[in-house]
Parts: C-alpha cells; structure tokens; sequence
C-alpha cells in the first residue's frame, strides 16, 4: 500500500515550525506494511491544498494529512478533502453535542467558529479525538483513502495510535513487515559501508545506515507473507551483521539508549553507580535520571567545573570521591590538558571507569565547546560503561 503524507501548514512553510508529524508517521508506516512515497508541506491556501490532494491521490493509495483542523478561517483541510470528493460538508449532531460537552467541562461555551469542527462529508467517519476539540477524519471513496488528523503532536499521535493504524493494518492483510535497529559504536560510517556493501545492495531485507548522536544506526526492513517469515530474514541479516561487524562494537538494538541499557545492566548486577564529570557538565547524570530504574542504581554524581581540575593529565578515575563512597562502579569524563583554549578546537576526553579493582581509560577527540559533543561524549561514555559491564560476567 503506496501512501503519502501533506502536512498542512504556512507555519511549516516559513521555517517557523518544524513537521515532526511527518516524521512520526514515516516511522510507523513499515510495521503497517505502507510505503511512503512522497511528504509534502502545503501553506494555508484552499486552492494549493485541493491540488496537493489532487495529485497525491493520483500517485497513491492512502494520502494522510495532518493539521488545519482548528475552528479558524485558515484551517481549511476539511474544505478541501470534501471539494475532492465532491461531497457537501453537513454539521453532524453527535459530534456538535460531544464538542459541546467538551467545553461545558473546561466552563466555557463553545464559540460559534468551532461548528466547523462538528461537520463532516457523507463518506468520513470521525476519528475521536480525547486530546482536543478536532475530531480527525477516515474518509474511504473510490478504492482510496484519505486520512485527516489534527496538527498538535499531542493530538495526532494517540489519534493515530488507537483510531487509524489499526484500520490500516487491517487494509494491509498479507504483508508483514519486521523492524530491527541494530546500534553500534566504535566504527564510522564509511567502514560499516564498506564492511557490508553486499547487504546494502539487497532490497529484502533492506538495510539503512543512519548516523546518529549515540553511534552508528544499522536498520534491516523485512518483508513477507508472514510476520514469522519476515522475523527469521531479519534474524539472518542480523547474524550477518554480527558476524562481519564483531559483536563488541554493538551495544543495544531498537528502542535501547546507551543510559537505559547502562541503568539496566548496573540493576542486573546489583550495581550502583557514581559518576562524576567536568566535561559533560551533567549531561550524563540528566540521561540517567530519565531512566525507570535510576534511583535504584545511582548513587552519586558530581559536576566538576573544568577550570579548577588540577593542570596534570586528569585520569584520577574516582573523580571527586573520596575513600568512603560506596558506590561499586565509578564513571569519569574528564578532558585532558589542552593546547587552547578555542571553543572550535578538538580535545581529548578521557573516559575513565573504575569497577572491581579494575581502571579502564578510553579516550575520545571531541570539540571542546559544543553541546552537542557533550551528548555525544556522554553517549560514548555510557557505552564504554555498557562494554565494561558485559565483559565481566
Ligand atoms: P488547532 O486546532 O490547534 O488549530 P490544527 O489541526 O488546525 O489544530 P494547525 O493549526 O495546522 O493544526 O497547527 C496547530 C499547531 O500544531 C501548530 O502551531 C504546531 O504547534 C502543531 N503542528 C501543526 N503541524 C505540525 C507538524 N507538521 N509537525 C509538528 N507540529 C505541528
Ligand atoms: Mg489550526
């Protein structure tokens, strides 16, 4: 099932928002066995909607928009979706009480603009919409489907979640289609190009590389009549890739992030952990607290202003602890002395884990002043704590 997406929106046009929409929705299409064709962004304008509708629906099956469902005079997605299908929009009872009811809840009354939320054509059916006043719409006509959610991410993403990706996966019956993200670290993107060219080239599976802030991103999409089937040529290209790659530069798989795979491990071993760090300046310590079994697991953390490290080669791995803590496992990132001071320039970094009278130092170059090198250092350090972690047993 071919599909595409327009995201409706002037806002999206002059650069003042950016569609995330599209991309949620491009991520949920291949469990769905969709394909996606073409995304667009088309402004508040009737006429340039109706021929973005127009040509989607020549090209492909399924034409998802998103936004312009608001009660204003420039949301106009439903005005152009009826003018498609030729079908007279007509304000639906059910759907004006509901609205009503919303607004008795929240105290106020409904203003009159936000009839228009209330309407539909003869061939839509509404999809609820628990998070906001704009119900969304399924319209099916003429062997295609035409899919309209609201613009709020808040909105779209449960709308899509309960009301419209089980609809379509029951138009996508005998194609299955398995994921698999396999993430690794260590290797750039060109060698992992190189080392698995002969993957790359085949179209089923089909495998992605995607460089990401925590590594290098390997994704293999399988497709076939069964899910089972589509799983085992997954489970094959993930064997290959293993077996090519080395299994040490892989450090977690799908939804995994270097802190909840750490956090994980630490809690299997009964592990807790102090981590302190200049360079990152608390980086670290923010991804861990985001994890389900943080407080099970941490137990200190100290952010150490680089300026007062003591001017030698810094690889003191307890960092500011003294003797007495308690913690099993100790993590320090630290920079190294350097030439300059210039906020452009590449450091060393120096990754320092203390755990069962062991001290590993890694390093990594990284610009000195720059926010998004911290998170990368921080992911690097993590993954260094992940490899640690699961060398000993
Ligand atoms: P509303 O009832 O809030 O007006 P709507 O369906 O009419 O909803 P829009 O007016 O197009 O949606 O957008 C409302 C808000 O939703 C935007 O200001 C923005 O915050 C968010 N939004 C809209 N489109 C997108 C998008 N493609 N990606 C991410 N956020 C979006
Ligand atoms: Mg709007």
């Amino acid at each position: 099932m071919n599909a595409e997406i327009i995201a409706v929106g002037t806002e999206l046009l002059m650069g003042e928002l950016i569609d995330s929409n599209s991309a949620f929705l491009a991520s949920e299409f291949p469990s769905l066995g969709i394909s996606l064709k073409i995304a667009v962004k088309i402004g508040d304008d009737l006429g340039d909607l109706c021929k973005g509708l127009e040509s989607a629906l020549l090209r492909s099956d399924v034409v998802i928009t998103t936004g312009g469902l608001g009660p204003t005079s420039d949301d106009l997605t439903r005005e152009a979706i009826s003018r498609y299908f030729g079908e007279e929009m007509k304000v639906d009872s059910k759907l004006l009480k509901d609205l009503k009811e919303g607004f008795a809840k929240r105290g106020i009354s409904m203003p009159k603009t936000n009839i228009k939320q209330a309407k539909l054509i003869p061939s839509a059916i509404p999809l609820p919409n628990p998070n906001g006043t704009a119900p969304g719409w399924f319209v099916q006509k003429q062997s295609k489907i035409v899919i309209a959610m609201p613009g709020p991410p808040l909105e779209l993403i449960p709308m899509w979640k309960n009301y419209v990706a089980p609809r379509l996966s029951s138009h996508s019956e005998g194609v299955s289609i398995a994921i698999k993200n396999i993430k690794t670290f260590g290797r750039s993107e060109g060698e992992l190009d190189d080392l698995l060219t002969h993957l790359f080239r085949q179209s089923n599976p089909y495998l992605g590389i995607y460089s990401k802030q925590d590594g290098i991103h390997l994704r293999a999409i399988a497709e076939a009549a069964t899910f089972s089937e589509a799983t085992s040529l997954i489970d094959k290209i993930q064997n290959q890739i293993t077996e090519i790659v080395g299994n040490n530069i892989i450090w977690g798989e799908d939804d995994d992030t270097p802190s909840k795979v750490a956090i994980n491990l630490l809690h299997s071993k009964n592990l807790r952990l102090c981590v302190s760090e200049s360079y990152t300046g608390g980086v670290i310590c923010g991804l861990l607290s985001e994890c389900e079994l943080y407080e099970k697991v941490f137990y200190k953390g100290t952010i150490i202003n680089v300026i007062t490290l003591p001017k030698t080669k810094y690889s003191d791995s307890s960092g500011c602890c003294d003797k007495s803590c308690k913690a099993d496992v100790h993590l320090n990132v630290s920079p190294l002395l350097t030439e300059t001071d210039e906020p452009n320039d590449f450091g060393d970094v120096q990754i320092t884990i203390n755990y069962q009278n062991y001290t590993y130092n890694v390093s990594g170059r990284y610009r000195l002043k720059n926010i998004r090198m911290r998170q990368r250092a921080s992911n690097h350090a993590l993954i260094e704590l992940i490899k640690i972690l699961n060398s000993h047993s």
